[in-house]
């Protein structure tokens, strides 16, 4: 059925690069959190004060309880009552302390993460995001930080309370009586066995379930992105079956996560609590022939209960963890992902760029098609102020020239010199700031018309924006807006019309006023009265300013200082129109086939 079975293989495809082919370490999540806790040195002190002191009050109070059941009953003294009252204050202090100061430890890691995470990803190359969907990465950043979040905000901070109440608790229970604790241990080693025998079982079926889900989060991203297709091609129905089959898959996976999780828990739960029980008759016994009083019963059990439901919340800790650690593994390989667009020394900064553009026997193929070449032996010298269109079939490799000179991808072969210096020299920032790209669609972001604006120029001033507006015949129609330059355009400008999105992002080129422009004839969305405006105004920008277009439009190749001609990623011809037009077969082709003239 229409593309089903491989769209479901690229949601499903996730799984392998979202899941580690290695085993998840267990303890991954605690190594890779570690740098960012220590930042916080001061509320760390602060959670663990918190935490020791809680844990100790909580002992405190089994002693309180023996007291109060050996002595409460006589109203000689108000010790028992006092002891007691000030345990359970300090607990409630603790307990507060320990909420606010490992939560807020929590939340202030995981944003850290998700900034570092999001800045590198800033930092990476288009080429990432052609294997790794938009929806892919939003679970990492906002799904698997909250994984970690629940780690450091609430699980280490209970696994370490939990442990210091369970030696405390150990030793009181030690001191009350040896045998009945020596009893109670015998526990331990079938607790043990039975976390090792299931635990690595629990963590990859919660790797499973996460993948999944990972799957659901890049079928709604696109369905969203593409929701005008969707009803245009009444695709709903094959949406939510697509949809659905992802969502049984997932809740499958986390059935069967959370079944194991379950009996893992119970079985854990039962054999602990059994013993207790076991353990409280041996110690009735006890208080019957006088070897122990009813106070220490009492405490004893207080203890025994206490460290029985800290053993069986590890279980439930170890699970946090596994999910943590699968969650750091996929963050700390986004995080080891490099760039391949590397600037090579010495990592020039551009100050200034005169526009003097050299294409050396370049080559280039994407590494998702290493075999077929996008670009074959491109040579071309462009000098300053010149303005040069390139025309060819679509797939012919024309955007794909544009995006090298952009520093998005680097060549396959061959060199690309701007103003003599070697492109992989440049930082990529420093090179972008000096032209004006403009692709066939303008990508608005969601804001209103003069957040939009100031991507092209962020100190633009309110004059400039009206100069930039008016230049773009955009000024006109938000004059007529009641909230002017400050309304909202929504998710990426669907409240304009595709001329008006055209116009903003021509706008955002004329307040950048860049050296070099490389432009996706940006006025071919545009009806022909304003385009021949437009064009007017890109003709005044342009001046003594050089240009690289991609002509869709007879006006654009007529005036034209040269024309290249791209054919299957290689120049076939050069010149002018006319000279074209009088000796290129392929280009009169081309003309009479685009409707060019
Ligand atoms: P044009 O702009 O002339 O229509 P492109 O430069 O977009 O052509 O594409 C040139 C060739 O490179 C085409 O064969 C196209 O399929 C391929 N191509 C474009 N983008 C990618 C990509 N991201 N990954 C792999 N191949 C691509």
């Amino acid at each position: 059925m229409f593309r089903e079975t491989s769209y479901l293989e690229d949601r499903v495809m996730i799984t392998p690069s979202t899941q580690s082919g290695k085993k998840v370490r267990t303890l991954k999540a605690l190594s890779f959190l570690t740098p960012y806790a220590k930042k916080y040195r001061k509320h760390l002190a602060i959670a663990i004060v918190s935490l020791l002191v809680g844990a100790a009050s909580v002992i405190a109070l089994g002693h309180g309880v023996r007291v109060f059941v050996n002595e409460g009953f006589d109203h000689k003294s108000l010790y028992p009552f006092l002891f007691l009252l000030a345990t359970i204050l300090t607990m409630a202090c603790a307990s507060y302390g320990r909420l606010f100061s490992v939560s807020w430890l929590g939340e202030r890691i995981t944003a850290d993460i998700r900034t570092k995470a999001l800045n590198h990803l800033l930092g990476l190359s288009p080429r990432y995001y052609e294997t790794h969907g938009s929806g892919e990465i939003l679970s990492w950043l906002m799904g698997d930080t909250t994984q970690l979040q629940i780690l450091a905000g609430n699980s280490i901070g209970i696994a370490v309370r939990n442990m210091v109440t369970l030696l405390g608790g150990l030793s009181m229970m030690f001191a009350t009586s040896q045998k009945l604790t020596l009893l109670s241990l015998l526990v331990v080693p079938i607790v043990v066995a039975i976390l090792l025998a299931y635990g690595r079982y629990v963590r990859q079926l919660s790797t499973t379930a996460q993948s999944a889900l990972a799957g659901i989060s890049n079928a709604i991203e696109e369905m969203l992105e593409g929701i005008r297709t969707v009803l245009a091609f009444v695709r709903e129905k094959w949406f939510m079956e697509t949809y659905t089959h992802l969502s049984h898959q997932h809740l499958r996976a986390t059935a069967r996560h959370l079944h194991a999780r379950g009996i893992m828990t119970a079985l854990v739960i039962t054999v602990i609590f059994l013993s207790v029980c076991l353990v409280v008759w041996l110690g009735c016994k006890d208080v019957q022939t006088g070897n122990l009083t009813k106070g220490d019963l009492t405490a004893f059990m207080f203890y025994a209960v206490v460290v029985a439901s800290t053993g069986g919340s590890i279980s439930e800790i170890m699970g946090d963890l596994a999910r943590a650690s699968g969650a750091a593994e996929r963050i700390q390989r986004l995080l080891d992902e490099t760039s391949d667009v590397v600037t090579l020394p010495p990592m020039l900064r551009l100050p200034d760029l005169k526009g003097d553009i050299a294409f050396k026997e370049v080559s280039f193929a994407y590494s998702s098609r290493p075999d077929s070449m996008s670009l074959c032996d491109i040579n071309f010298h462009l000098q300053p102020g010149e303005h040069v269109a390139i025309v060819g079939e679509s797939g012919a490799g024309k955007s794909t020239l544009l995006q090298l000179l952009m520093r998005f991808y680097t060549p396959t072969a061959g060199t690309i010199t701007i103003d003599g210096i070697d492109l992989q020299t440049i930082t990529p920032e420093s090179l972008r700031k000096h032209i004006g790209w403009m692709p066939q669609e303008a990508t608005l972001f969601s804001g209103t018309i003069r957040e939009n604006l100031y991507v092209g120029k962020i100190d633009a001033t309110d004059a400039e924006l009206v100069e930039a507006c008016q230049a773009a015949q955009l000024a006109s129609f938000i004059a007529t807006l009641p909230q002017g330059y400050d309304t909202p355009i929504g998710v990426k400008g669907v409240r304009l019309s595709g001329g008006q999105r055209q116009r903003l992002g021509l706008a955002r080129i004329f307040l950048l006023d860049p050296p070099l422009f490389l432009l996706d004839e940006p006025t071919s969305a545009l009806d022909s009265s304003s385009e021949a405006e437009i064009q007017l105004a890109l003709d005044l920008m342009m001046q003594g300013r050089t240009s690289i277009t991609i002509a869709h439009r007879l006006s654009t190749v007529i005036r034209a200082d040269r024309l290249y001609v791209l054919e299957q990623g290689r120049i076939i011809a050069k010149g002018t129109h006319e000279e074209l037009m009088a000796f290129c077969g392929p280009y009169q082709a081309f003309v009479r086939q685009q409707n060019l003239v």
